[in-house]
């Protein structure tokens, strides 16, 4: 993971953020990014913390499908939960990945995560 890595992921994450304000009219600050070990989950959004948390061994090995899945996904869980009240792969969620210009929002990921299952022993 080099600090160029970590860069992107924030300045796409933001990005994301600010087209949500944009989009929503709401004022949403940027969430702290933390890239840990995950286990087989690509990322995971705490709401009340502000906070997004990206796989290490997965961002690694799949940046592209982040820039383009993993983040607006995470991103789109924040926005819901703001203008919602709650965090789920329906209606809503997948209205603002929509919005967000992802056409066949995936609420799984499709990385191969045996890698990280072993890596984790
Ligand atoms: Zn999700």
């Amino acid at each position: 993971m080099s600090d160029n890595t970590l860069k992107t992921l924030e300045t796409i994450t933001n990005k994301y953020i600010q087209l949500a304000n944009k989009l929503y009219k709401i004022d949403l600050k940027c969430p702290t990014i933390v890239i840990s070990k995950l286990g087989t989950a690509a990322g995971k959004a705490y709401y009340k913390l502000w906070e997004i948390r990206y796989n290490i061994k997965l961002v690694n090995e799949n940046l592209d499908e982040y820039l383009c899945n993993t983040i607006p996904h995470e991103v789109a869980h924040l926005v819901e939960w703001s203008l919602h009240g709650k965090a789920t792969h329906l209606k809503n969620w997948k209205k603002i990945m929509k919005d967000f210009g992802v056409d066949k929002p995936k609420s799984y990921h499709t990385y191969n995560v045996q890698k990280c299952k072993r890596s984790l022993k």
